[in-house]
């Protein structure tokens, strides 16, 4: 299926310069979504996965129905102050701001195996920061899995050598 077509593109939003990937057009189409979830749990059928991790808010859209594909637990990452357990925070820039990203300590197990899921892999940032978070709670990353990735932003570099998919390239 031709993903693309479904994607609305944003010029200049939420400022000059930015080139939005607009996904609430596909989530719309029920059939859409359900295949963009189904695509990637097929490309990840050999991956060994113990969770889903998925950073606010979009990384919850892909991320929430692709661990019920999965058959896995889901676990959200948030911005600092959203997440009421004791949690760990790790700083983090993205294509257009800055934040801090944070997940409940026991979140994870030591040893699991985590596959992180966003709806676009820009810079990197937000995925490299939630690696750090996995990271220190003990976990292992898995792979990363993502609707959209922007290629000449070149996020893949800031990832090191864990296995990235994504569905549309632009
Ligand atoms: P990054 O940390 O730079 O990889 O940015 C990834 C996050 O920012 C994703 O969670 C996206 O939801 C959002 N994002 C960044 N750039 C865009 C864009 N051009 N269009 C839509 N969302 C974007």
């Amino acid at each position: 299926m031709n993903f693309k077509e479904y994607i609305r593109v944003i010029e200049n939003f939420p400022q000059p310069g930015i080139s939005f990937k607009d996904i609430t057009t596909l989530l719309q189409n029920g059939p859409v979504y359900k295949e963009v979830i189904n695509d990637l749990a097929r490309r990840l059928k050999d991956v060994e996965i113990d969770c889903v991790a998925g950073p606010e808010a979009r990384g919850f859209v892909i991320g929430a129905p692709l661990a019920v594909a999965l058959g896995v637990g889901f676990v959200p990452i948030r911005k600092s102050g959203k997440l009421p357990g004791e949690t760990i925070e790790a700083d983090y820039a993205l294509e257009y701001g800055k934040d801090k990203l944070a997940m409940h300590k026991d979140a994870i197990a030591p040893g699991q195996r985590v596959l992180i899921a966003d709806d676009l892999l820009a810079t990197g940032g937000t995925i490299a920061t939630s690696i750090n978070l996995v990271k220190q709670l003990g976990g292992t990353v898995a792979g990363a899995a993502f609707l959209i990735e922007l290629a000449e932003l070149n996020g893949r570099e800031k990832l090191g050598n864990i296995d990235i998919i994504s569905l549309v390239t632009y």
